[in-house]
């Protein structure tokens, strides 16, 4: 009989469930507020209670699910199924949370990074469908990763592999880092570098588009919307922060000589103005045999990579 699977992506504001098949369809969805501030209890306590929910909706038995996939964003252990820690959800330190869901609902129960659960779910059933070698980025806050390699996940000693936003683009100086260190590929170029540099070139008075856009606060969609109007600086700020990206992945494509790249997050939906640079960057700045070799797309998914990815878990 067909096992389908439970994914659950949690964030800092939102936790998305989905019931999803062995074909990646999701048959049913739902999303409950996280609640942070109330402590994780009280967010695991819902987390259940929605999945009681789902199966009833859904007239599922629970020996009908064959897994329960979590992703997370931040550092996990996934060989214990544990969460250590989430940088944007206070309290989750060290929390065992697939042992809490498998002792109410028998039920296998795995949990790694968001970034890494949308990989899979790119790798199966979007962008990287027949890939062996790929890289999933996602743009947006930070910049996060999923590395597949002979077509396994990399997760490395210590869960921590994939921080390309952490590659040093500068030796010595440069902007301050969410890791707290100096010159990260994250610090010049994820939302919030967008963001700065377009108002440092309204303080420097250039005449731009999101000035006008802006409601009050500018945000990269704003940028993306002023470069979509034919704003020369708008353009200007996603060719600045696409040679950075391309940069950076230079040097990830010259180490793992991956088939494809795929570009996802919030970022990302500036699409070819963010994409073209960083494909002709990659082109100049990759080696010739791996830079030929490499397509750059963009994530196909949106954010149902996350629950889809996270219900392969189960299998990876
Ligand atoms: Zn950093």
């Amino acid at each position: 009989m067909v096992q389908n699977r439970i994914g659950i992506d949690v964030g800092g504001t939102n936790v998305k469930l989905a019931l999803v098949s062995p074909d990646g369809k999701i048959i049913y969805s739902n999303s409950i507020p996280t609640h942070a501030e109330m402590g994780y209890e009280y967010t695991i306590n819902n987390i259940k209670e929605a999945i009681h929910t789902l199966l009833k909706e859904t007239e599922s038995k629970t020996e009908d699910i064959q897994g329960i996939g979590f992703g997370f964003p931040g550092q996990v252990d996934y060989k214990s199924g544990v969460v250590r820690l989430a940088p944007n959800i206070p309290g989750w330190v060290d929390i065992p949370i697939a042992k809490m869901i498998e002792d109410e609902f028998h039920i296998p129960t795995r949990v790694d990074n968001d970034v890494r659960c949308a990989a899979l779910g790119e790798l199966n059933f979007g962008a990287g469908k027949g890939c062996e070698n790929l890289i999933c980025i996602t743009v947006g806050t930070g910049i996060g990763s999923g590395l597949i390699i002979n077509g396994k996940l990399v997760r490395g000693a210590s869960n921590a592999a994939g921080e390309i936003g952490h590659i040093k683009l500068q030796m010595h100086d440069g902007p301050i880092c969410g890791c707290g260190d100096t010159g990260c590929m994250e610090a010049f170029a994820s939302g919030p570098a967008i963001v700065a540099m377009a108002e440092n070139y309204i303080l420097g008075g250039k005449s731009t588009k999101f000035r006008e856009l802006a409601n009050p606060d500018i945000t990269p969609y704003i940028v993306y919307e002023a470069a979509k109007a034919g704003d020369p600086v708008a353009k200007r700020i996603f060719t600045i922060i696409g040679e950075y990206i391309g940069i950076g992945l230079s040097s990830v494509i010259n180490l793992l000589n991956p088939e494809k790249v795929i570009i996802g997050g919030g970022v990302s939906a500036s699409g070819d103005y963010l994409l073209n640079p960083i494909r002709e960057t990659v082109k100049q700045r990759a080696m010739k045999i791996a830079g030929e070799a490499v397509e750059i797309v963009p994530a196909q998914l949106g954010n149902t990579a996350g629950v889809i990815g996270a219900s392969m878990l189960i299998e990876s």
